[in-house]
């Protein structure tokens, strides 16, 4: 099946242009086919979109609003259809898609409330027989560029909250696995969101410069590594877009001696290895504080040890493959360096094989010891299964390491010491801080994004910063 591309309410093939296949990361089966579209074709949904965004934008927002309220409904109605699909083509299991889709929705709830959302601002006599009010309005055609990781719910951090406001959007998602968010703009369209309102161009680095560069394009949102967010950050700027660039992440778990070992056990094993590591608020480097360290390292190498592997579509598997064979490889890389390092491996999965199925991106869980931050291991993200555990003797040294990270994504206390935390919170200089959460996502009325080189820009996604990132506050001053 050659996935197609959505233009102006309609389902169109590129013809002519490099196909790539989509795969099942577990079985090597290939489900589909997706185009790496041109230029030209960016160029065909950014005219689609500006054709509708007079008429959308004269849609009162209760009406907009309406249409997400049907959507809402219908993937609802549909979860367990894109979870099982979602499973196929990224790997993760059922219930990690679930969550997913789960987290997407509430997106979508929330951007149904944009009639009190995109309210403005009054205020009577600002001189003697003036007003003045300060409104909202929406800017035009927006492009939305999304990674492969959460290749549903990314997406739905951000064209609800786009379209809700009155824009338009051209949707670039990852290439990798496009597939069940096809099924979601399909649900949309039922849903009763008109043509042109949401456009999809599939593609890899020609599709992204494009909406970039396209003059009639106002600003992108973008998510994916600390590499292509910098440059689509610098490039769509130097374009005189505005930009929201999210990026890759470090993410640091640090342990103090009075944490409740089972708390960390748990969440520090999910944080880790849950979506074999593919996720940008994954625990990276955990860091076990004095006394804290060796008790812990025990119950992680025991919780690691424990997980299954396997198809995310069967019962009781904990951990799928990653994404692809080169993924696979570069993972392997980073253990090996580490390795190289001098950071000890107690535990391996770069040998890891599962049963009845030889084609799959498998590696175990994998546990490093002795990790630095002068070390590649210590520094640079590895978005694989791979926990770098560390010893440092105070709280004090702790917030060091983080001073010293070039990420600044995501960030975990455990303690039992709610001064400590405190401390911690005030200190950390990480945007998003679990204290005992092992997973430190907001929900969709918070902002989701990080600092340092985890971010570019200043309005992050969701919450009252998506509402501010695809409206304009305009001030309209009167004397009558
Ligand atoms: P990626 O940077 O490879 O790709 C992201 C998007 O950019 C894709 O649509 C891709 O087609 C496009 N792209 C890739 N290379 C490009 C290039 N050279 N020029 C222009 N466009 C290009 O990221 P990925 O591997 O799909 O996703 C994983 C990354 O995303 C990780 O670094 C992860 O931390 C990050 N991520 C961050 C967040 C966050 O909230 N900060 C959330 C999810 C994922």
């Amino acid at each position: 099946m050659k996935i197609p591309n959505f233009l102006g309410g309609e389902w169109r093939t590129p013809s002519g242009v490099e196909l790539l296949p989509v795969r099942d990361p577990a079985s090597g089966e290939a489900l589909a086919e997706v185009p790496m579209s041109r230029a030209s074709d960016v160029d065909d949904a950014v005219r689609a979109a500006q054709r509708a965004f007079p008429e959308w934008r004269a849609t009162p927002a209760v009406e907009r609003a309406r249409v997400l309220f049907r959507l809402k409904a219908l993937l609802d109605e549909h979860k367990d259809e894109l979870a099982r699909l979602l499973t196929r083509e990224h790997g993760k299991n059922v219930a990690e898609t679930r969550g997913e889709i789960q987290r997407g929705i509430e997106n979508v709830e929330h951007a149904c409330g944009v009639p009190s959302l995109m309210m403005g601002e009054t205020l009577e006599d600002v001189a003697r027989g003036i007003d003045c009010e300060a409104i909202r309005q929406p800017l035009g055609v927006f492009g939305v560029i999304t990674p492969y990781n959460f290749p549903v719910m990314i997406p739905l951090w951000f064209w609800p909250y786009a379209v809700a406001t009155g824009n338009t959007v051209v949707l670039k998602p990852s290439e990798q696995d496009p597939l069940t968010h096809q099924k979601v703009v399909e649900l949309a369209s039922r849903a009763g969101l008109p043509p042109g309102v949401l456009n999809v161009v599939h593609g890899g680095r020609e599709v992204v410069e494009a909406i970039t560069d396209h003059p009639a394009i106002v600003g992108v949102s973008f998510v994916g590594s600390s590499e292509v967010a910098r440059i689509v950050y610098a490039r769509a700027g130097a374009a005189g877009k505005r930009v929201q660039a999210l990026g890759g992440a470090k993410n640091h778990m640090i342990v103090l001696p009075d944490a409740d070992p089972q708390v960390v056990q748990d969440a520090v094993v999910s944080s880790v290895f849950g979506s074999a590591g593919q996720r940008c608020l994954a625990g990276s480097v955990v860091v076990g504080v004095g006394e804290a360290y060796e008790p812990m390292r025990e119950r992680l190498l025991t919780g690691a040890a424990a997980l299954r592997m396997g198809h995310g579509l069967e019962d009781g598997v904990d951990m799928g493959p990653v994404i692809s064979a080169r993924h696979r490889e570069r993972v392997i890389d980073f253990i090996d360096q580490g390795e190289r390092e001098g950071a000890s491996v107690l535990m391996d999965g770069r040998g890891v094989q599962v049963q009845d199925y030889p084609d799959g991106h498998w590696i175990g869980p994998t546990v490093l010891e002795g990790v630095r931050p002068d070390m590649t291991v210590g520094q640079e993200e590895i978005f694989g299964p791979v926990m770098g555990l560390t010893r440092v003797e105070s709280l004090e040294d702790a917030l060091t390491l983080l001073e010293g990270s070039r990420y600044g994504n995501a960030t975990s206390l455990f303690t039992t010491s709610g001064r400590a935390a405190r401390e911690f919170r005030y200190r950390a200089g990480i945007s998003m801080i679990g204290i005992n959460i092992g997973v430190a996502a907001p929900m969709a009325f918070f902002p989701f994004g990080g600092s340092k080189g985890s971010f570019f820009g200043d309005l992050k996604a969701q919450g009252k910063d998506g509402i501010e990132f695809f409206t304009d506050r305009r001030v309209v001053i009167s004397r009558w």
